[in-house]
């Protein structure tokens, strides 16, 4: 069994605060690398004791600098996975490509707006407001279902705090495994489990969502596909307004469309 582990910083027990999140030499930053290194091998050990035999596992958490999608902490990590540090996030699709039976997303945070969502946000802090695949409203664990979902891979558990636990199953479905580490009370407060019993909680869930990899289909935005974008202002469009596929429909707002979700979103994302 080949699993990928698809990894966030923001929705590890323990974190709260951009400055936990922002790549630097600062002791947050790295405090916050370790705690989030030991959530993955928590997934890891869970991974392997339902059997697999392939665990890739890739950091999509633009740290900002050389930390961008390179946050993991290397001799950390367990020696059971290999990582995949990548230069542009959803670039890396090999793995999936090759054949990948089931997909972990640890660490995950809620869509930008989620009310109680701990640092919550769609791709930028501040300049995606919302982002729909054929008329759904998605996040991050959207994106990376979609991305999954393309080369036929189930996403089988997300963890992360409770705001994006309900994301993932009202996306996903009831048969998708959560775990929730944390209960955001706002978007930097929230009343967290301890990252051990986090790793505690992320490990047994992983186990058991590999259990059973028809549980969750994999996600299908549907074909053909479009995207649409609503930006925070009007200055945030124009980063996109030019790129290839592109129509813009507002002062701030866009849409891409391709015969599937993947040809809608390498055209313009890269
Ligand atoms: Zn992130």
């Amino acid at each position: 069994m080949r699993v990928f582990v698809i990894s966030d910083i923001e929705g590890v027990a323990g974190i709260v605060t951009w400055g936990q999140a922002t790549g630097g030499d600062s002791t947050l930053f790295q405090e916050a690398r370790l705690l989030y290194t030991e959530e993955i091998n928590a997934a890891v050990r869970g991974a392997k004791a339902a059997g697999a035999t392939e665990i890739v596992v890739m950091d999509c958490h633009g740290a900002g600098g050389d930390y961008d999608f390179n946050s993991l902490v290397p001799d950390r990590l367990d020696p059971d996975c290999e990582f995949v540090v990548q230069s542009e996030w959803t670039e890396y699709t090999t793995f999936l490509e090759d054949g990948c039976d089931g997909a972990l997303f640890i660490g995950m945070h809620a869509k930008a707006g989620a009310e109680t969502g701990v640092l919550s946000h769609t791709v930028s802090g501040q300049a995606w407001q919302d982002l729909r695949f054929n008329g759904v409203s998605v996040g991050e664990t959207g994106i990376n279902a979609a991305l999954c979902g393309h080369w036929g891979t189930p996403v089988v558990l997300v963890t992360g705090d409770r705001a994006v636990c309900e994301e993932g199953r009202a996306l996903l479905g009831d048969g998708l495994t959560v775990v929730d580490v944390k209960e955001g009370l706002g978007r930097f407060s929230a009343r967290m489990k301890t990252p051990q019993r986090a790793r505690e909680l992320i490990e047994d869930g992983a186990r058991r969502a590999l259990a059973d990899l028809s549980a969750v289909a994999p996600y299908e935005p549907g074909r053909p596909c479009e995207i649409a974008i609503d930006f925070s202002s009007p200055d945030r469009l124009r980063e996109y307004a030019n790129r290839k596929g592109v129509e813009v429909t507002g002062s701030r707002s866009l849409v891409v469309r391709g015969d599937d979700w993947w040809s809608a979103w390498s055209g313009f994302f890269f």
